[in-house]
């Protein structure tokens, strides 16, 4: 039983079915009501009708033709069915067909309700407390002085009634069993296809990534659940793949170095090496785990700013200072390849977001405009403010990106073949890309194979 109540059919079932019984209960409830007074209605009006026979008689003929049609009238009728009584304002009783069956039928209360009336009659219902019979009984006046009582035994109307009140029990009870079936019928439909995104749910647990919800657009609420539930597979499984690349790439990458620290170790111990020797050895093996560490940090970089961990802060600094530290810094390193490193910046740039992430975003690009750039080339760094708009541009003349590895530089480990001579593992733009979007930026490259490339910052200020 407490599973039954837990379950969504059975209560959805139980709600349409209440629901449904109480409002067509209350609907034949006001219906047999108003069939009901409208009965008493007829029955009053076809009384009154017959007092008014019986006033115009005594208006005409005068009191014994009237006593006598009422005697006459009684013989019809059983006397348990009808009577008839003609008494005065004071109550006293002119005359009466037969009344034993009626026991004590009031006058006095009825003439005073007579009073108050301005319908012309008084009428009333009640039960023979002997025999437990309903009767109707109606009083009017036939002269100014004179009243007639009539009363007529409810009996038949009762029973027809009572058929009424049958047939209205039967017919409700049809309709719930209806309404029990329908709102199950309905309640089981829409669950089905709920069941289906369980189902579904249930498929991928057990290891079915591409498994998706089968949308039939019965119910438009649960198409809607279906959708943005397939939309939601779509983007975990999206973000598998790359985790299962960067996984991939992260194994790569981090074999790599490790087999160098293994290869260093292993000549140490398998030959006789003098004192020098082994320092080259231990400064390559720090080498390979700076390289380690490092690109161990910024993946955690990467990682903790793409899931939103850390947030860029929000401060204000000029960007020309910034940039002018950048390329200082690499100045060195450019005059190394004879690089000409061009600067074109206003006096100032202000700027406000988040300081170091812009430093490492300028030094990214800034190492690989020279890193990628032959001897002799030219890497210019310029900065504007374009109403509203803040464009940071990188150019090089180096040896470009091909059009087919372009749509992939931003991805994580990512390095074009050409590039591989070089020194690096291919997070510097993954980052880049992450710390300008945190930033509410956009990058965009174009680039020449052998001809140079353009990284385009551009931020809304
Ligand atoms: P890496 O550590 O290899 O430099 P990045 O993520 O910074 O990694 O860059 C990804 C790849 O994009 C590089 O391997 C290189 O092939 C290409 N690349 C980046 N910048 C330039 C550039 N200025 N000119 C030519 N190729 C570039």
């Amino acid at each position: 039983m407490a599973k039954l109540k837990k379950s969504l059919l059975f209560r959805l079932t139980m709600l349409y079915a209440v629901t449904f019984t109480v409002l067509s209960t209350l609907g034949f409830t006001v219906f047999y009501y108003r069939i009901h007074s409208v009965t008493i209605e007829r029955m009053d009006d076809e009384l009154y009708d017959e007092a008014h026979v019986y006033e115009t008689l005594m208006a005409e003929v005068g009191f014994d033709a009237v006593r006598e049609e009422i005697f006459n009238q009684s013989k019809l009728e059983d006397p348990e069915e009808e009577f008839y009584r003609i008494f005065n304002y004071n109550g006293k009783v002119l005359t009466s067909t037969d009344m034993s069956t009626w026991g004590n039928v009031d006058m006095h209360e009825t003439i005073s309700e007579l009073k108050k009336s301005d319908t012309g009659y008084a009428a009333k219902t009640i039960v023979l407390s002997e025999s437990d019979r309903k009767a109707r009984i109606l009083t009017a006046p036939i002269s100014p002085s004179t009243l007639i009582q009539i009363g007529e035994s409810f009996e038949e109307t009762e029973e027809y009634l009572e058929i009424f009140r049958n047939l209205l029990f039967v017919l409700i009870t049809i309709l719930i069993v209806i309404a029990v079936f329908s709102g199950w019928l309905l309640a089981k439909r829409a669950l089905m296809d709920m069941s289906e995104v369980t189902r579904a749910a249930e498929d991928i647990t057990n290891g079915n990534y591409e498994r998706r919800v089968r949308i039939n657009g019965r119910f438009m609420e649960i198409e809607r659940l279906g959708a943005t539930f397939n939309v939601m597979l779509d983007r975990i499984q999206n973000l598998l793949q790359s985790m299962q690349q960067i996984n991939d790439n992260i194994a790569h990458d981090l074999r790599s170095p490790l087999a160098r620290i293994r290869g260093i170790a292993e000549m140490t111990i398998v030959k006789d090496k003098s004192i020098d020797d082994y320092k080259e050895m231990a400064i390559s093996t720090i080498e390979e785990c700076d390289t380690l560490i490092d690109m161990i940090n910024t993946m955690l970089d990467i990682t903790e700013s793409e899931a939103g961990v850390t947030a860029a802060k929000v401060e204000s600094f000029d960007l020309t200072t910034l940039m002018t530290e950048a390329c200082e810094l690499f100045g060195p390193v450019a005059e190394e390849k004879d690089i000409q490193l061009d600067l074109d910046l206003p006096d100032a740039l202000p700027f406000v977001g988040d300081k170091k992430r812009m430093q490492r975003i300028v030094t990214n690009l800034l190492e690989n405009a020279i890193k990628y750039t032959p001897k002799n080339g030219t890497v210019v760094v310029s900065a504007a403010n374009d109403s509203g708009k803040l464009n940071i541009d990188f150019k090089d003349t180096g040896i470009g990106i091909s059009e087919n590895d372009l749509p992939n530089i931003f991805n994580r480990f990512y390095r074009c073949d050409h590039s591989r001579a070089q020194g690096g593992v291919g997070l510097g733009l993954s980052l880049v890309k992450t710390y300008t979007e945190s930033m509410r930026g956009n990058i965009r490259v174009k680039s020449v194979p052998n001809k140079g490339s353009v990284f385009s910052l551009s931020f809304s200020v």
